[in-house]
């Protein structure tokens, strides 16, 4: 930047909570003389100063006015403030009583870093071409903990409708709107016909976009636009939302090719259709193709040819691997041979649950045991739970904020009993936060993170195969590893951190999965 190559930098994140560790870092330079000015983006849901998210200014008065006051926020935060993240945002915007999530935005234009998820520069929902068109050649992207970007980006690229929502607006706007009732009508018997066609076909894969539905879509998303715009006051949620539904599952099958395929799910009472990306590399390489460069960094790119592969990379790019900071006397590392393959759960359970206890008692501080599934998790935590020389904590589906902060709260400094926080991998708590010190002591993996055996990812298998890979390892192995990395690497997070981990699964013995595992995990004891 200095040299003047380099105007912008976007920071890309996969949550929140990795976005500190920019921001503390943009700090540091500053510190040490640098100047920069750099703005985080939350996102509008989570940021919006109202109740109710609507945005007509009639309905809200950070958006009332809006363009007569933001030239003199924009100057009043540039004048005071380098690091301008949430909090530094939602000051200045009650100060001049502005949208804080347009006002982040518009500072975006004019900052030299921004701090947002990857879905700004990816997601062809929410990206900011606008704004990154006029200076994409001298922005570089900065993509942090870039393993998440796969799964991320599979589901940025992929879109699905489902029929009941095309029957309650038939229902809703029966007396209300003619022609968002007809279209409903129509979509609804599109899917009625969908359902019986699969059934006498007994077939729920498609090697193309069905073109009908696609007209019929976009018939609809052009009657609504032009409803809602018509509309004063508060708009209808249901239709809002089947609006967008709509629009994005056109937009994504404009983007539809062999890489992708299209399927149906039918209940009862329910037929869904979804378009589904199986390799998103083409696509991520497409929209970063105009930027000066952009650079994948994780601890966890494990195997690189997979991740360059997925990630839309070239056999000549970069790549540095780093060797870890930490020296491998700071980890006792353990394998328990034993299986937990999904057939094997309830004969190794009992086994488990001893290793557990066997291998904390006699020790204090805490310790985190995570599991590839939910179910897997409750089942052995019912039975951990009779003893009550531990205490413990156990992860829930969708936890909140205060819940997800009490879990790590929980994990106290100087503890002289037994704590055990039960987690999932690939969870919230197994990526992304910081126990340092003895506030963890020790890290227990359980099995080899694989997803569960399921359609899609029997898809990608399939996929993957007959692009000549290997299809397992694409779908299910290289995942899960990732997870088990994940989770692992909570243990040791500064050079004065000690601990142990146990990776609980026979798989780590084989020559695969130890080409897998960190250099400082690969001198372990068996038990
Ligand atoms: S304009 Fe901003 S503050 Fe107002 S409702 Fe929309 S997002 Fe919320």
């Amino acid at each position: 930047m200095a040299e003047g190559l380099l105007t912008k930098i976007f920071y890309l994140t996969a949550r929140t909570t990795t976005r500190k560790a920019a921001e503390d870092t943009f700090s540091l330079l500053v510190e040490n003389g640098i100047a920069i000015k750099t703005v985080t983006i939350t996102a509008k849901e989570k940021i919006c100063f109202q109740e109710n998210t609507i945005c007509a200014k009639e309905q809200c008065e950070y958006s009332d006015g809006y363009y007569d006051r933001v030239n003199g926020a924009v100057l009043d935060v540039l004048s005071n403030e380098n690091i301008i993240d949430r909090e530094t945002i939602e000051r200045y915007a009650r100060k001049h009583r502005l949208c804080p999530f347009e006002y982040s935005l518009d500072l975006a234009s004019i900052s030299d870093a921004i701090i947002c998820d990857y879905n700004y520069v990816f997601d062809p929902r929410v990206s900011l071409k606008r704004l990154m068109e006029e200076q994409k050649r001298r922005t570089v992207l900065l993509v942090d903990e870039a393993h998440n970007l796969v799964e991320r980006a599979r589901s940025m690229f992929s879109a699905e409708l489902v029929k009941s929502v095309y029957l309650q607006l038939k229902r809703t706007y029966k007396d209300r709107d003619n022609e968002i009732f007809t279209l409903s009508k129509k979509l609804n018997q599109y899917f009625i016909d969908l359902k019986k066609r699969c059934e006498s076909e007994k077939a729920n894969r498609f090697t193309d976009v069905p073109r009908e539905l696609i007209g019929l879509l976009k018939q609809f998303t052009d009657s609504t636009e032009e409803y809602l715009l018509s509309q004063s006051g508060e708009s209808d949620q249901e239709l809002l939302e089947a609006y967008f539904a709509a629009q994005n599952f056109t937009r994504i099958a404009d983007l539809y090719d062999e890489r992708f395929t299209v399927y149906t799910e039918i209940s009862r009472n329910e037929v869904l259709i979804k378009i589904f990306c199986l390799d998103p590399s083409h696509l991520l390489t497409k929209i970063a193709k105009g930027f000066r460069s952009r650079i994948h960094f994780s601890a966890t790119l494990n195997p690189l040819s997979y991740y360059v592969d997925m990630l839309g990379g070239e056999e000549n790019d970069y790549s540095i691997s780093i060797a870890s900071p930490f020296s491998p006397e700071q980890t006792e590392v353990y394998i328990k041979q034993i299986s937990t393959r999904f057939r094997d759960r309830e004969s190794s359970k009992n086994e488990i649950i001893a290793m557990i206890r066997s291998l904390l008692s006699g020790r204090k501080g805490n310790y985190l045991v995570f599991f590839p599934s939910y179910q897997y998790m409750n089942m052995i935590y019912e039975d951990i739970l009779l003893d009550s020389k531990f205490q413990t904590i156990i992860q829930t589906p969708a936890m909140t904020d205060e819940e997800r902060d009490a879990f790590l709260a929980a994990f106290k400094r100087e503890n002289d009993s037994v704590f055990v926080g039960f987690a999932v991998m690939g969870g919230i708590f197994s990526e992304g936060i910081d126990l340092k010190g003895d506030r963890l002591n020790g890290v227990i993996v359980v099995g080899v993170g694989m997803p569960q055996i399921g359609f899609e990812r029997d898809i990608i298998k399939e996929y993957f195969v007959r692009q000549g890979k290997n299809g397992f390892d694409y779908a299910y192995v290289y995942p899960g590893m990732n997870k088990v990395l994940q989770s692992g690497g909570r243990l040791i997070r500064s050079e004065e951190d000690h601990g142990l981990i146990v990776l609980t699964d026979d798989r780590f013995l084989n020559k695969k999965y130890q080409a897998m595992l960190p250099e400082n995990w690969r001198n372990f004891t068996i038990i």
